[in-house]
């Protein structure tokens, strides 16, 4: 997962530490792991919301989902049009 998780909806990073992350629902602050923005883990910040904050934590993870079913659905569709176009109308059969 990268910064931009949805996790994010729910933490701002430190603005003295930019390796903790603060819970703006409980405030507590949470080591995330890497010293610098490359290295961020939302790992433990999902930790957290499971474990303190679970009504919060299926939120997120429903977006997951649906976003999840998006892209299979589009996946699905893209190799169901390509399929439709596959025949060759300029063959050299006659
Ligand atoms: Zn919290």
């Amino acid at each position: 997962m990268e910064k931009r998780s949805h996790t994010w909806k729910y933490f701002s990073v430190c603005e003295t530490d930019e390796s903790k992350a603060q819970c703006s629902i409980c405030k507590t602050i949470i080591s995330h792991g890497g010293s610098n923005t490359k290295s961020y883990s939302t790992s433990a910040l999902n930790n957290h919301l499971k474990n303190k904050h679970p009504d919060e934590y299926e939120s997120i993870t429903a977006v997951m989902r649906a976003l999840l079913i998006a892209y299979y659905m589009c996946v699905l569709v893209n190799s169901f049009v390509s399929k439709l176009f596959e025949f060759e109308p300029y063959s050299d059969e006659y």
